[in-house]
């Protein structure tokens, strides 16, 4: 009895001196954080808006969030947290404008970097033959755009939305209706700087630090911060010509959008999407784009029916109007469209580029943009979209789609396969977003609980048909399931992320690797 009587004093004397270790070392870290000499700053307190984001479903509430005005207040930070080893479970996630969907871009109990505070050299255009911009990595593309455009000049290639910053969407690879010319974002960078998981500031093109180049490309935040990039521009239409036409059979629809990405001078923009179940078709197409030619159009009913929308643009400079019009004519001439369904409208290249944003204005006047978004992006291989457009929008999603459904083709010969990003092995991929917003606490059919079973339904459906389906944005839990998501490239992923991110530190929230401790 008199031992047991010890034993249990010892263990209360062990547990309350771990306890008070672990306290002291979890209390120390803000203070060595404080520590540091910096340019910019840590709070310590304001930090709940960094354990949110777009998707609105995972919320990790950070230690702290750097604001930092300088590239070395992000080097000095990640190398103190380098320092510390394998003692410390700090871990550091970079925020770009916080539209990841699951939490990618939050850390529990870490530090949270806040990209749009980075100051760094000012945004600067270089003109001349092969024209390009030097950009912080936490510049927004929108004023990348507007910056831009006083030279007559303009990035080659988009997201639909342009409120993310460069760091964010080059993580991923940036894809929208110019990709398959130009390919994604991350095909026309020249030139990174980027802080690795050892805090060591380093510069990078194809050809200098090219391993380091390539991995960060579409790396998901896992090798190192971008601070700065070069994105390479072009000369800016005065214009766009912004066209919607509509099919009712999926089989022409996909026929005449590869006819389009495989053809030379059609169209600037090639997208599309599902319209699923609607009648007064007009009335529920989004309000940005104003056909001019709405007679016969407006007409036009759906009866119900799952409709394919082939959403085309060109460019217009102001001395060769007469040509682009011929040139639209001759393309679209060889589309096999419903013939009253032609909508045709002209806007300024913001109005074209930025058009989601009138979206959002109005979505967020009503309370519905900051609403659960259980978004579920797949890359689909050519030979398998007919089948996955059977099953999903025969079967699965019938009724109504919660959101636009985006369907459009890309082609593989413009994406660089020495970069991270994983896409399906066909010359010819098809991108598919279903981009849902739940209704809050709706235990109906636009509630989240119905649209996430109904994503599960969908990937399930892939699985078993053996679609060669990759996710594009994708989140797993498991090593497992990232193994799989990379295929015979995780090998060389994890043989990066032990080159320049040893002990795990960055983007935790991507859930891929684990700090030890
Ligand atoms: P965050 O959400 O802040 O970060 C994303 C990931 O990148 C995180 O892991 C983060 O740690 C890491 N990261 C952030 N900054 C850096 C950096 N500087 N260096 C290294 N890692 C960093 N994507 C498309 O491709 N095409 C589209 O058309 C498109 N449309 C969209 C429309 C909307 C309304 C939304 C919300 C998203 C859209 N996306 C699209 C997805 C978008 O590209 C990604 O969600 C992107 O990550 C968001 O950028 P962000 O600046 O908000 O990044």
């Amino acid at each position: 009895e008199n031992n047991m009587f010890f034993i249990r004093i010892f263990m209360i004397l062990l547990l309350s001196c771990l306890t008070v270790k672990i306290n002291l070392c979890f209390s120390s870290i803000p203070y060595s954080l404080k520590s540091l000499t910096l340019d910019g700053h840590f709070n310590f307190d304001e930090v709940h808006h960094a354990a949110r984001d777009f998707g609105n479903r995972y919320h990790f509430l950070p230690l702290a969030v750097l604001h930092p005005k300088s590239v070395s207040d992000i080097g000095t930070t990640i190398k103190h947290i380098w320092d510390m080893g394998c003692h410390s479970e700090l871990t550091v996630a970079a925020r770009g404008h916080g539209h990841s969907l699951q939490g990618q871009a939050q850390v529990h109990r870490g530090v949270v970097i806040n990209m749009e505070s980075l100051q760094g050299p000012k945004m600067q255009v270089y003109i001349g033959n092969f024209p390009y911009v030097d950009v912080s990595g936490g510049e927004l593309w929108i004023n990348i755009l507007h910056e831009s455009l006083k030279y007559g000049l303009a990035p080659k290639s988009w997201t639909d939305y342009l409120h993310l910053t460069v760091g964010g969407t080059l993580s991923n690879a940036g894809i929208s209706g110019q990709a398959f010319r130009h390919g994604p974002q991350i095909s026309n960078v020249h030139q990174l700087e980027v802080v690795t998981g050892k805090g060591e500031i380093v510069n990078c093109t194809e050809k200098q630090n090219s391993d380091l180049f390539h991995s960060v490309l579409g790396g998901l935040g896992q090798f190192g911060i971008i601070t700065r990039a070069r994105i390479s521009l072009e000369p800016a239409p005065d214009m766009v010509k912004w066209i919607r036409v509509l099919y009712s059979d999926f089989n022409t629809f996909a026929r005449d959008q590869e006819r389009l990405i495989s053809a030379e001078n059609t169209f600037d923009y090639i997208e599309g999407f599902a319209i699923v179940n609607r009648t007064g078709l007009l009335n529920n197409w989004r309000s940005s784009f104003n056909p001019q030619d709405p007679v016969q159009a407006s007409q036009f009913e759906s009866g119900g029916k799952t409709l394919f929308c082939l959403e085309l643009a060109k460019h217009i400079r102001s001395d060769e109007t007469d040509l682009v019009n011929q040139e639209v004519e001759n393309s679209l001439s060889l589309l096999n469209y419903i013939p009253s369904t032609l909508f045709i409208s002209e806007v300024s290249y913001v109005q074209f580029l930025d058009r989601v944003h009138v979206s959002e204005i109005k979505l967020r006047s009503k309370g519905l943009w900051e609403v659960p978004h259980p978004w579920l992006n797949l890359l689909i291989p050519k030979s398998k979209i007919h089948d996955f457009a059977e099953g999903v929008f025969g079967n699965i999603i019938t009724e109504t789609s919660n959101g636009p459904i985006l369907i459009y083709p890309l082609n593989k010969s413009k994406w660089d396969n020495r970069t991270s990003v994983v896409i399906p092995g066909e010359d010819i991929f098809y991108l598919v977003a279903f981009l849902s917003s739940a209704v809050p606490s709706s235990k109906g059919k636009d509630g989240l609980e119905h649209i996430l079973t109904q994503n599960k339904r969908i990937l399930d459906y892939c699985e078993t048909a053996n679609l060669g389906v990759k996710q594009y944005l994708p989140h797993y839990t498991t090593q497992e399931e990232w193994k799989t998501h990379f295929g015979p490239q995780w090998e060389v992923f994890v043989q990066r992320k032990s080159t320049y991110d040893p002990l795990a530190i960055l983007a935790p929230g991507q859930r891929i690797f684990q700090k030890a401790i």
